[in-house]
């Protein structure tokens, strides 16, 4: 999967080269690529935003810039479709399930906004091409100042479900969120008591039957809004 983020901060994204994501990049399971949006700018400043149309404070992103960037990262790529991600907190709030479709995308194009946000015909447009999936998408009902964040957090999200890049894929099977609603049983380790708080006994009987029935029974069914 290729992974390719526009910004107008691309050091936002140097933490993809930490931890299982940095690893899963030197194994070729994913590449990644960071586009300076200002690359496509022209006039002395290299401004990519303008005055909103109809007045109001704040500026825009430009349209102009933006197609400029999204062609040209088109352009250079080889996957049918582009799953063009544009983070907004206008956007339809992403799950669990947005990941899991997208972790079998070919190339996620993700759109990090500034100021005001991306003027919106960008999306509008390349809704209308074939080559282009556009999702607008939302981390969460709070405004950041940028998408870098939440391009990053889509991101890991999706590419912890790659095949290979979780060391024990086993890891993925009774998770939080695999079915709606649903959060995981709470877990233990060493030592069986700390600071005078047990472990439950049963996690320590040996008896497989009884445990997943505890499991079954602290697993969490929850609002959406969470507990
Ligand atoms: N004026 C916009 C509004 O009220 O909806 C907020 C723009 S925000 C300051 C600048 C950029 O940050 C957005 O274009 C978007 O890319 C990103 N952003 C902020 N909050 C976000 C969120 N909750 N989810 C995804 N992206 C977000």
């Amino acid at each position: 999967m290729r992974l390719t983020a526009i910004t107008i901060f691309p050091d936002y994204f140097s933490p993809l080269s930490l931890s299982l994501i940095g690893k899963a990049e030197e194994e070729g399971l994913i590449s990644t690529e960071i586009v300076n949006l200002r690359d496509f700018a022209t006039g002395v400043h290299r401004s990519v935003d303008d005055t909103p149309y109809g007045g109001g404070a704040g500026m825009v992103m430009r349209a102009d810039i933006w197609g400029d960037a999204i062609d040209s990262v088109s352009a250079s790529s080889k996957a049918k479709i582009i799953d063009l991600v544009i983070l907004t907190p206008s956007g339809r709030r992403f799950t669990q399930r947005d990941a899991v479709a997208l972790s079998k995308a070919e190339q996620i194009l993700f759109a990090c906004g500034r100021y005001e946000g991306i003027d919106a015909r960008v999306g509008e447009f390349y809704g209308t091409q074939d080559r282009f999936r556009v999702h607008h998408l939302s981390i969460g009902d709070y405004v950041l100042n940028g998408g870098e964040v939440a391009a990053l957090v889509v991101m890991e999200a999706v590419i912890r479900l790659l095949p290979g890049v979780l060391g024990n894929p086993d890891s993925l099977a009774e998770e939080s969120h695999n079915d709606e609603g649903f959060l995981e049983y709470p877990v233990y380790t060493k030592p069986p008591t700390w600071r005078g708080v047990d472990v439950p006994d049963v996690l320590l009987s040996g008896n497989h039957g009884e445990i997943a029935r505890w499991r079954r029974e602290n697993s969490q069914i929850v609002s959406s809004e969470g507990s």
